[in-house]
């Protein structure tokens, strides 16, 4: 089975980027907790950061990380301070976080979404400056879905359709990293339930039997069949 480790970005007292009333660590939560649902669905085993507003130090969402030993680790975030669209950084080594990445940002394309490319980026000592992808044994991305301070990112994100087709987007960029088909969730089909009171042989006593339901203010239609 394959593993999967989600991170939720910040939460608790550490709200993350705000703008226009929305709270990052809200948006991350939500949609992370629906990356994990459609995984599960596929028959990943999932692990969350958190599940609720917790606030995670950094070095223990990293320690959980790791005693999970995932196959693939990502910790979802959104931006804010000028621009658009969505970007994800990996190991400046490249690697299987390099496709996830770019998995992840073609999804988001097709979601409607524009892509400022999979990134990477150096600390000072010439390693991976986040500590999420520096510190963690498996190949892991951090994920900027969209900026909370532009319109049309917003837009994208502002309704709860909006959101699954983000988290959908990042779903679809694992499993095709973990070679896993996406399946659509099935749509639920409309049953009727009809009520039927006979079924005669001759015409006239079904005749008769709608006469009385009509009688009785009933809307009988007799429906010819087996
Ligand atoms: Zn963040």
């Amino acid at each position: 089975m394959k593993k999967v480790f989600l991170g939720a970005g910040h939460g608790g007292s550490d709200p993350g980027a705000t703008a226009g009333g929305i709270k990052e660590k809200d948006v991350n939560l939500e949609i992370t907790l629906i990356v994990g649902r459609e995984l599960s669905r596929h028959g990943v085993e999932v692990k969350y950061s958190r599940t609720g507003d917790d606030n995670e130090k950094l070095n223990d969402k990293i320690d959980e990380c790791n005693a999970f030993s995932p196959d693939l680790a990502l910790d979802i975030h959104n931006n804010a301070g000028g621009g658009d669209g969505a970007e994800v950084y990996h190991h400046f080594g490249g690697g299987v976080g390099k496709t996830l990445a770019e998995n992840i940002l073609k999804e988001m394309v097709k979601a409607g979404q524009n892509s400022r490319g999979a990134k990477t980026r150096k600390n000072s000592a010439g390693r991976d400056y986040f500590a999420f992808i520096r510190e963690t044994a498996c190949p892991a991305v951090i994920v900027e879905c969209a900026f909370l301070d532009n319109e049309k990112d917003v837009a994208l994100i502002s309704t709860s359709g909006g959101r699954k087709n983000i988290a959908t987007a990042i779903c679809k960029g694992i499993l095709a990293t973990l070679g896993i088909a996406f399946v659509e969730e099935p749509t639920k089909s409309e049953v009727l339930y009809r009520v039927q009171v006979g079924a005669y042989k001759e015409k006239e006593n079904a005749i008769k039997m709608q006469e009385r339901l009509k009688a009785a203010g009933f809307d009988a239609i007799i429906k010819q069949g087996e």
